[in-house]
């Protein structure tokens, strides 16, 4: 019992958990799963809530706890050792996973409560819908043989999505670009100057050293004038983990993504759906394949004019200014910036020094104080799994303790790229105790350089209020039952509302003053600063636009279209999206497929429409507080009671309806956008 995996009360003790733990606890717990659901169901005649479905969800929760630090530290302290034991559990885990869905006594039973258990409360109602949805889901009524392909597949499947992400951090850590001559790397900024200089230094190395991390690959495609640079390292990005770049074949993903394709159609097709994408679409809010590329298209549509008018003031711009006749797509994103500085004089940059760490932190909770009421403060002395990490809890108006969250906000070697909120503990409260949530919130932002504080851009403010969002979700749900507290059984192409919601408060003079800042003056943003700063607001919108619906529409359609007989058909249907909705036509070497971990690594297959679905939602929802004031406390305390307590406990439409007052409506969005709506309002 010295395990630390097995120490299940209280925090995760981080600082003793070493790979060697994994496996045996893992191991324990699944066993202790499988006896205990067995005895449960053999000891009773009459099955209820409480003596079933309460119990099973102890042992679940159990297993969550122990497994989400494993996973955790996967992804923000890799390490070979710690790699090997976590892929050594995913078989293991997904085999019992199907085991718990196929099981025809265990389904029987949940039947049998949902129709007979007289104390069933909303929540618990909506559990066991889906639930026994799930059950259907996981094969539960397929004849053995079927039954034993799905588990076979579904253990494929994680092992897969696994080493997708393990090629795309190898690939974007094998790549790196040590530069001697300082003359090279004009137009940089000087933060990231000084960040290549530092990551140099750490590795012993002399001059500036650029890698692949977000924090150095963008400023070099934003600002840097050497045309050479930006092309190498546009390469280098866009290839990663393919066939293709200066790692060609080292980490391919090639045959990983149609395997992926190619066993997630045959589990589809296993249950009756016609493809991978009707499957994807049974939990979640759009009714149909079709309902979703109307969707998607309908907004192309709306965006596609606007888009082409944009690209072609950039191309304008480029040739009259520059003499640039042809644009690469390395050449897009730093004439962009040129063309932004030369149209509304504003930079990333200049913004910076506006928003140190130490004003956004406390401004950020703030705002969330203004907004709901509640208090965040910082716990000292907290075992975590890295030094920068640090650890806070939230209390709300009178005093009670709501949730606790930890905050890893800097890139780093070893540290999987991008940013996302995650589970280390969810709300679940029985007779016998009371579980507070508890989030992992992960950045990959610009870490300090030398003694100033960590400066963020205003993109990457907005990325920590989106994380915080699904924090705040996840965190501050009234509903006991983990199957659908917080984000638990929220449909996924809602899951993106709360946190998109959150971004809105960026863009707030009244709530900007709160997150920001001068870091040595402590002056606020200037007026004619911000008044520039919204104006760049909607810059390029429409581009930005089609580009998500580039990836949203390419998603469904592989999976749409997937056939045995063809195969995956990736890029050339990527190639058909591309001439159908975007502007800008990437080179041929370009596999960004390679790369794209929301679908082939993450959870977001035939699901990456979402976050344009659930950002309807978030635009509409955000309109009600334009109309009564971003911090009028009604309207706070109804978001906050109608959508982020109820967690999954009601279909998200209802929630939304519950807090909006009607269904949503789409020209909010276009209008946050800059793009026009036309006259007739679509409903989604
Ligand atoms: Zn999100």
């Amino acid at each position: 019992m010295d395990n630390p995996l097995l120490q299940l009360e209280g925090l995760p003790p981080f600082s003793l958990i070493q790979p060697e733990h994994v496996e045996p606890a893992i191991d324990q717990l699944l066993s202790e799963c499988r006896s205990g659901t067995e005895q449960l169901l053999d000891s009773n005649q009459e099955f209820s809530w409480i003596n079933l479905v309460e119990p099973l969800e102890i042992l679940d929760d159990r297993l969550s706890r122990a497994w989400s630090p494993v996973s955790h530290m996967n992804s923000v302290v890799n390490s070979e050792p710690l790699r090997a034991a976590y892929n050594a559990c995913l078989p293991k885990l997904s085999e019992y996973s199907t085991e718990m869905g196929q099981n025809e006594r265990l389904f029987n039973a949940y039947k049998y409560i949902r129709e007979h258990d007289p104390n069933l409360d909303q929540a618990q109602q909506k559990s066991l819908d889906n639930a026994l949805l799930d059950f259907k889901l996981s094969g539960v009524d397929l004849p053995a043989e079927k039954k034993a392909r799905f588990k076979e597949i579904s253990q494929e499947l994680s092992q897969l999505g696994s080493k997708f992400s393990e090629n795309l951090l190898d690939a974007t850590h094998a790549w790196s670009k040590l530069v001697s001559d300082e003359g090279e790397l004009a137009g940089l900024p000087q933060s990231a100057l000084d960040l290549a200089r530092q990551t140099a230094e750490q590795r012993g190395e002399q001059g500036w050293l650029l890698t692949l991390e977000f924090p150095s690959y963008f400023p070099v495609l934003t600002y840097a004038d050497n045309r050479e640079l930006r092309h190498e390292m546009y390469e280098a990005y866009t290839t990663r983990a393919s066939d293709l770049g200066p790692d060609a074949g080292k980490w391919d993903n090639s045959e990983i993504m149609e395997q992926l394709l190619n066993l997630r159609h045959e589990q589809a097709q296993l249950l009756d759906f016609d493809n991978y994408a009707e499957r994807s679409l049974a939990r979640k809010m759009a009714r149909s394949g079709q309902e979703v590329m109307e969707f998607l298209h309908d907004l192309a549509a709306r965006s596609s004019k606007q888009a082409r008018a944009e690209l072609a003031e950039l191309e304008q711009f480029t040739s009259e200014q520059y003499g640039m006749e042809q644009l690469e797509a390395w050449d897009i994103g730093y004439y962009s910036e040129r063309l932004r500085q030369h149209r509304y004089s504003i930079t990333q940059e200049e913004l910076k020094p506006y928003f140190p760490e130490t004003r956004v932190i406390p401004g950020m909770f703030d705002v969330v104080g203004r907004l709901y009421g509640m208090q965040i403060s910082e716990i000292n002395d907290i075992d975590c799994w890295h030094p920068d990490v640090r650890f806070y809890e939230i209390r709300g108006r009178d005093g009670e303790l709501r949730g606790q969250f930890y905050l890893d906000l800097y890139a780093r070697p070893q540290k999987r790229g991008g940013a996302w909120m995650d589970e280390c503990a969810s709300r679940f409260v029985t007779h016998q105790h009371t579980q507070i949530p508890v989030a992992y919130l992960t950045c990959n932002f610009s870490p300090p350089v030398g003694d100033k504080p960590a400066l963020f851009t205003h993109d990457e403010v907005e990325t920590l209020f989106h994380e915080f969002g699904h924090g705040l979700h996840h965190m501050l749900t009234r509903i006991d039952y983990p199957s659908v507290s917080g984000i638990s059984g929220v449909e996924w192409d809602a899951v993106e509302l709360p946190s998109q919601f959150m971004e809105n408060w960026c863009w707030e003079r009244e709530a900007l003053d709160l997150i920001s800042g001068h870091y040595e003056s402590g002056e606020p943003i200037p007026d004619e600063m911000y008044q520039r700063m919204t104006a760049a607001k909607n810059f390029q919108s429409g581009m930005q636009m089609v580009r998500q619906l580039e990836f949203a529409i390419f998603d469904m359609r592989i999976h749409q279209e997937f056939t045995p007989e063809q195969g995956g058909r990736i890029y050339e249907i990527l190639e058909q999206v591309r001439s159908e909705v975007a502007v800008i036509q990437p080179p041929e070497f370009n596999r960004f497929a390679h790369g794209f971990s929301h679908i082939f690594g993450g959870g977001y297959a035939a699901g990456y429409y979402s976050y344009k679905w659930a950002e309807v939602l978030s635009a509409d929802a955000f309109s009600l507080f334009e109309k009564n004031g971003i911090f009028d406390q009604n309207t706070g305390d109804s978001f906050l009671h109608n959508i982020l307590e109820q967690g999954g406990s009601k279909n998200a439409m209802d929630l939304f309806v519950a807090f909006r007052g009607r269904e949503p409506e789409i020209d909010a969005l276009l209008r946050h956008c800059g793009i026009a709506a036309d006259a007739t309002p679509r409903v989604c």
